[in-house]
């Protein structure tokens, strides 16, 4: 899926794994659960391009307010 067996930050060993993804766009929060190759020895994380443009789309329809397809799931808070 994706072209590293090492990590290109330390060059440390990289696994497949499923991760919570945090994205915001306007003022607009969306977490998703992708699959992403992580270091095991620095935590680099390595998304494939489908998965990125996958995160653009939703980053997009955050900011243009199209949430309606979305579940809400509390609201965020800012703590200064
Ligand atoms: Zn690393």
């Amino acid at each position: 899926m994706i072209p590293f067996s090492k990590c290109p930050a330390c060059g440390g060993e990289m696994v497949e794994k499923e991760v919570e993804k945090l994205l915001r766009g306007g003022i607009h929060t969306a977490i998703l659960t992708v699959w992403a190759e992580v270091c095991l020895h620095c935590g680099e994380r390595l998304y494939s391009q489908e998965t990125v443009r996958r995160f653009e789309q939703i980053r997009a329809k955050l900011e243009h307010q199209e949430v309606v397809e979305f579940q809400p799931i509390g609201q965020s808070f800012q703590v200064a």
